[in-house]
């Protein structure tokens, strides 16, 4: 079997110029262009990377970003307090504290001290409430990248055994939740799952995995899903991002994986690509929102 490419580069493209599209529309009507302020503690090389990949980004359809940077030394309450200034902020509608965060910072605190309605992120236990209740108002951005991808490929997940390894707060268990909803937004046919987490303590994962119609790696662990682990036919979809030798590759171990998939996504090039897309996404919607509750 040759596995189809699930091309996330090329969906990130399709949703990017349907963003950019829509932003134009949004300001012709005569609203001020959506705008992200992305928090950037101290001067990690790989977040100062991800930071300038999102202004570039915000750029290219038409938003407006602000890269608010603070020293590593930034303690918790001047941190809360940048963020209280950032909430009342009438222009600034989406806002990321870009992690990982110094130590000595209560990242916690400082998620929780974002306004859920300029939390693009959907970090903030009341925008992860909302979508654990099937009425998401923010989609987290990777999974939603996972369930786009999936989407327009025309992969249905509805009544599909869905098995996702790894149980994050950023990738596994928003995702995981989605699945089980029975619509959140993209049609009830790319909901409805029935849904199998797993992680480090799972016991026999291989046998887990191979009952699998959709399997989701997001561990972090190169080559971790092998092609023994995988059911012929099913789809896999690879989240992890891992450096060897100065090279990226996934939790999967493509080569051998595609060969028993039926589809598969890339690393580079899959999922990776449609996380910032989604984040221009939540900060239009965020813009919309705003918009709607100051009228
Ligand atoms: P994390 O470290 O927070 O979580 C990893 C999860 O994997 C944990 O729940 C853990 O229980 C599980 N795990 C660890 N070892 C395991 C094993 N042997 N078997 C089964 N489960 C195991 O990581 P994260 O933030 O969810 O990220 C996961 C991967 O996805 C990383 O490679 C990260 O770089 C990547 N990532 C990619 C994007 C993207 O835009 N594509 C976004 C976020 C994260």
């Amino acid at each position: 079997m040759t596995a189809q490419i699930l091309d996330g580069k090329l969906t990130a493209d399709q949703l990017r110029s349907e963003i950019a599209t829509e932003v134009e529309l949004w300001c012709v009507a005569g609203n001020p262009a959506p705008t992200l302020a992305a928090v950037l503690i101290g001067d990690d090389p790989a977040s100062q990377v991800y930071v300038r990949n999102k202004e570039k980004a915000c750029d290219k359809v038409g938003m407006h970003s602000r890269l608010i940077r603070r020293p590593a030394a930034t303690t918790t309450s001047e941190l809360l307090a940048l963020l209280s200034q950032l909430n009342s902020d009438l222009t600034v509608n989406g806002i990321l504290v870009q992690l990982p965060l110094p130590t000595q910072i209560d990242a916690q605190k400082v998620l929780d001290a974002v306004s859920p309605l300029k939390d693009v992120d959907a970090f903030s236990p009341e925008n992860v409430g909302l979508l654990v209740q099937g009425r998401p108002r923010f989609l987290p951005c990777t999974p939603h990248g996972v369930m786009q991808v999936l989407a327009r490929y025309g992969h249905t997940v509805a009544g599909k055994h869905v098995v996702v390894v790894g149980r994050s707060d950023i990738v596994g268990k928003p995702l995981a939740n989605m699945l089980l909803q029975r619509d959140i937004g993209l049609g009830r046919e790319y909901a409805n799952a029935t849904v199998t987490v797993c992680h480090s303590q799972s016991g026999n994962l291989a046998a887990i995995t191979r009952g699998a119609d959709i399997l989701v790696a997001a561990v972090g662990r190169p080559h971790l899903i092998t092609a023994e682990m995988v059911k012929l036919g099913a789809i896999v979809i690879d989240v992890g991002i891992n450096r060897v030798d100065d090279k990226l590759v996934g939790d999967v171990d493509f080569d051998a994986v595609a060969k028993v998939a039926s589809a598969i996504t890339p690393v580079p090039g899959g999922i990776g690509p449609l996380t910032i897309a989604m984040l221009l996404r939540n900060t239009l919607m965020a813009a919309k929102l705003q918009a709607n509750s100051f009228d």
